[in-house]
């Protein structure tokens, strides 16, 4: 996550206008008055991209054309190492239990979260043992009883680990764990509290619980009622929010006085986790209250076809999952998905463009803002489109994984962890077995 501040804009609009060696100039519209802006690409958070791209001689090395799929060994590399990672892992055990940490972005929740889908992928049963263990202890230990997103809050545990012990047959633990969930709903739905919308630490981070449990457990346990009432109340405050700031949009949010963008904190990630919820959706709130919304977002985009992290920024520098084109790519194949809008998938493949030169992260090769996410966007666009090319680009971003900690500038904050460190890059590597049915962990259903 980086937060900046950032100046409050009517509407903005953009048109390029010129393409030099030091960025971009192009012409905005904020409100009725047209500037000239200049915006200054920064080449300095990537490598630049060593590998060549598909097609070349080489490739069939990293993918059958005609099977459309891994080659077989090539996956076997990626197998072999994941498994060096995961042994690398536990050697460290006592460095990811030593903190207070149970959340799933940077804490023992995203650990147990990554066990759990590498013993279900590899049929390794003493993984979904440890994953469980885990989980009894951060439902436990988790200090803030009344935290209500996925990501970090106690809702991430419980909903996790409502799904692997009904999955393992403890279904009195799990329904205790659903309950808690429901129990702070009035939290959720309390209209005169501080509580942001966005996904990280605001109701759609309880959004994507409610989906999540829906999804991984049949018989869905949450009642389409309070499904509805959180989407409505999360429609209602981007409404009142956007009206307030005279916003030329129907949507808009802000957490902490800066109106985000992307996954993590923005309005990307907030219209992500509303289309999830399509189903319990009218078509008005489709077609009045988020359709608008997706067309600001688009009309918002820089020239190189990367998103600002926020309102009123020009530098386009991010190209991460939280902040930038990554998380933007998953929005928009989704919202082509439902709206058969032909220029969603535009903004969804230029945005993997983006990635294929500019992911390649100094940060490193975690989730949240490494090569590891920046990745999850090709998985997206090849299960879109069957494209092959994106298949072999997710695997060229999986190879770069195999130097684990050779290609960054510094250790993570949280080494360990799902979002910003080694978890995440081995369920990362763990889901490319998998590619079809890969999911963004916290963001994807
Ligand atoms: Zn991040």
């Amino acid at each position: 996550m980086i937060r900046q501040t950032s100046s409050c804009l009517i509407s903005f609009k953009s048109e390029i206008k010129s393409v030099t060696a030091f960025g971009v100039r192009y012409i905005t519209t904020v409100g009725q008055y047209t500037h000239f802006v200049s915006v200054k690409m920064d080449n300095s958070r990537h490598y630049d991209n060593p590998f060549e791209d598909y097609p070349n001689p080489t490739a069939n090395t990293v993918v059958s054309d005609a099977a459309n799929e891994i080659n077989e060994n090539f996956q076997q590399r990626l197998r072999v190492y994941t498994k060096k990672l995961m042994d690398r892992l536990e050697e460290k055990k006592k460095y990811w239990t030593s903190n207070d940490d149970y959340s799933m972005y940077t804490g023992l929740a995203g650990i147990a979260y990554m066990f759990f889908q590498y013993g279900k992928c590899f049929d390794e049963s003493v993984y979904i043992d440890k994953a469980t263990e885990l989980l009894r202890i951060c439902a436990d230990k988790f200090r803030g009883k009344k935290e209500i997103t996925f990501l970090t809050g106690i809702v991430g545990p419980l909903s996790l680990g409502a799904v692997v012990f009904h999955s393992q047959g403890f279904q009195d633990e799990a329904q205790n764990m659903i309950l808690k969930i429901k129990s702070l709903s009035p939290i959720v739905l309390n209209e005169s509290n501080d509580l942001p919308d966005e996904l990280l630490y605001g109701r759609a981070g309880y959004l994507f619980s409610l989906l999540f449990l829906n999804a991984n457990i049949s018989s869905a346990p949450i009642e389409d009622e309070l499904i509805k009432q959180v989407v409505a109340l999360i429609i209602k405050s981007g409404y009142l929010y956007s009206a307030s700031r005279k916003y030329k949009t129907t949507l808009m949010y802000e957490w902490h006085g800066t109106e985000y963008i992307g996954g993590a904190h923005g309005l990307a990630g907030i219209l992500y986790m509303l289309l999830q919820a399509r189903q319990y959706l009218t078509q008005t709130q489709l077609e009045r209250d988020i359709k608008p919304a997706l067309e600001f977002l688009q009309s918002i985009r820089y020239p190189s076809g990367n998103f600002p992290s926020s309102i009123g920024s020009h530098t386009d520098k991010l190209v991460h999952w939280c902040h930038g084109a990554p998380g933007m790519a998953m929005l928009f194949c989704l919202a082509y998905k439902i709206y058969r809008d032909e220029n969603y998938l535009k903004t969804a493949l230029k945005c993997g463009e983006v990635i294929w030169s500019r992911g390649l992260l100094k940060k490193g090769y975690g989730i949240c803002h490494g090569v590891a996410g920046n990745a999850y966007t090709f998985l997206c666009l090849f299960q879109q489109t069957k494209d092959i090319k994106y298949l072999y680009r997710a695997c060229k971003f999986a190879e770069w994984c195999t130097d684990y900690g050779t290609h960054q500038i510094r250790s993570p904050d949280r080494p360990f962890s799902l979002f910003e460190g080694l978890a995440g890059t081995i369920y990362f590597l763990t889901e490319m077995q998998q590619p079809l049915s890969a999911k963004f962990p916290g963001y994807t259903i």
